[in-house]
Parts: structure tokens; C-alpha cells; sequence
């Protein structure tokens, strides 16, 4: 990808354990790589996330972006190696004001896609060629990548890193995310704990690639 670098690079002792972060900018997104271990090659346990300020910083309930964060570091704890890569693309890439306004259309009903589509946005603006020139700018290859999101898994395949395989990434929902959690399940195909899964034998394509 053009006009991408690697900027500074730090130890990060956390909570959830010690970790390296690498700090990465390209022509119109920046983001870090948080770092476990020295990985390299195939099969490298991998979380792409995109910034989420209300749910990271201010604990929302709308939405599982800070118990999503938080339990793919606990997983890097327990490992030797991995990354997530975090992405300052808030709002699935439409900004936080527009991320804000989209509430706002929620607020009166709307769901989630609805709410973008209405703002003249797709119901997912994000991408993921930083993410993938970051993961080849570690000498990563290809990932097992916790995720539950069918169109993540595209997106970095596209942008040329190999899924080896998907995670299930469950972090649990509130009272207030189980409206959210459903439509990101019935309008944008992610996958879903059971019963809904239970219904569902996971064996079409769409469902081995989330
Ligand atoms: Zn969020």
C-alpha cells in the first residue's frame, strides 16, 4: 500500500500482560500493532480492531467492541505469540460524528445498518490494506484470526493475508448490545452463538469464512 510507514515502536506491560506496541501510519488511517511475543510466518494468532471510543474508552453498552478487545488480549496472554492490530477507523469507518449521529437515528428506531445507509454511508466503510501491510511488515503470513465477522475475513484476504482459520470470538452481550448483536447476525452475516448457530450447522462457505 502507498504512503505507509512504521513510526515508533515501544514496550507495553498491561493488565493482561506484556506486550510490544508498533505504531504504524498510512496516507489516510493510522493504527498500532499490540504485540505478543516475536511472531512471524503462518498461522499467527491475530485480532483486527477497529477503534471504538464510546465502547473502549467510556464503556458503552451499545455495542461489544471493549469485551471483544478485552478477550482477544486475555487470549494473547495465555499465549506465546500473536498481535492486534487496532485500527483508528472508528464507527466502522465513518467517523465518530457520524458514529454519533447514526446513535442518534437508533435512538428512534433504526437499526444499525439502517442508520448508515440513511447517513449515505455502507453499513461497513472500514478497510483492512493497513492492516494487512502491517501483518506483512511483522513477517506475518497468514492468521488464525478471532473474529466473527464474515466480511473481515474477506477483507483481509483481499488485501492478501491468508486465514488459516477463524477464531469464534464471543465476548458476551448486554441487555442494551442484544438488539445491536442481532442485527450485526441477520444484517451483516456474522455468526452467532447458539441457539441461533445450533440451528445452523456451520458447514456453508459463508460460515467457515467468518
Ligand atoms: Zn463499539
Amino acid at each position: 500500500m502507498k504512503d505507509f510507514s512504521r513510526t515508533a515502536s515501544s514496550e507495553l506491560p498491561t493488565h493482561f500482560g506484556h506486550f510490544r506496541l508498533v505504531h504504524y501510519n498510512s496516507a489516510d488511517l493510522e493504527g498500532v500493532a499490540l504485540v505478543r511475543g516475536t511472531p512471524s510466518g503462518d498461522g499467527v494468532l491475530c485480532r483486527i480492531h477497529s477503534e471504538c471510543m464510546t465502547g473502549e474508552v467510556f464503556g458503552s453498552l451499545r455495542c461489544d467492541c471493549r469485551p471483544q478487545l478485552e478477550l482477544a488480549q486475555e487470549r494473547l496472554s495465555r499465549e506465546d505469540e500473536g498481535v492486534i492490530v487496532y485500527l483508528r477507523q472508528e464507527g466502522r469507518g465513518i467517523g465518530l460524528g457520524n458514529k454519533i449521529r447514526a446513535y442518534a437515528l437508533q435512538d428512534q428506531g433504526r437499526d444499525t445498518v439502517q442508520a448508515n445507509i440513511e447517513l449515505g454511508f455502507a453499513a461497513d466503510e472500514r478497510n483492512y490494506e493497513l492492516a494487512a501491510a502491517i501483518l506483512r511488515d511483522l513477517g506475518i503470513t497468514s492468521v488464525r484470526l478471532m473474529t466473527n465477522n464474515p466480511e473481515k475475513l474477506k477483507g483481509l484476504s483481499e488485501a492478501g493475508i491468508k486465514v488459516d482459520e477463524q477464531v469464534p470470538h464471543w465476548a458476551g452481550a448486554s441487555s442494551h448490545s442484544e438488539a445491536y448483536l442481532e442485527t450485526k447476525r441477520r444484517r451483516m452475516g456474522h455468526i452467532t452463538e447458539s441457539p441461533i448457530k445450533a440451528g445452523n450447522a456451520t458447514t456453508s462457505e459463508e460460515d467457515k469464512a467468518s
